[in-house]
């Protein structure tokens, strides 16, 4: 189940799926990255709550910290911004995360490594 979660073939049919079955019209990536923005919003809405109590317009909207909730409008930032990237090119960033993250390390460890051998007089 989780593994599905950044497995690229199962994001991509569980998005064609989400959409299927609700019956929902998809978000071009432009609007999919704007819908991105508005469910970071929300977290961050979710956020605030832990510092508050502040003022609201809506007074209903008061109330405390919910820590599933900010998880769920998380996830849901994650999940338009899949969506973006399928429905651009059904290309996937979770994988592109994990490539740059692989990367950086191997470029750290190769200028650590390459720093010791110059400290020790090494070529
Ligand atoms: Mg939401």
């Amino acid at each position: 189940m989780y593994e599905d979660a950044i497995d690229p073939r199962r994001v991509a049919q569980m998005i064609d799926e989400y959409f299927k079955v609700r019956g929902l019209k998809k978000p071009t990536p432009e609007q999919a990255v704007l819908w991105a923005m508005t469910e970071l919003g929300e977290a961050a809405d979710e956020l605030l709550r832990r510092s508050g109590p502040w003022v609201r317009n809506n007074p209903e909207k008061m109330r405390s910290f919910d820590r599933a909730a900010f998880v769920e409008e998380l996830g849901d930032t994650i999940l338009m911004l899949l969506i973006a990237a399928h429905e651009l090119d059904r290309s996937n960033p979770l994988v592109a995360m994990v490539s740059k993250i692989e990367r950086k390390i191997a470029e750290e460890v190769h200028a650590r490594v390459a720093e010791r051998h110059a400290d020790s007089g090494l070529t």
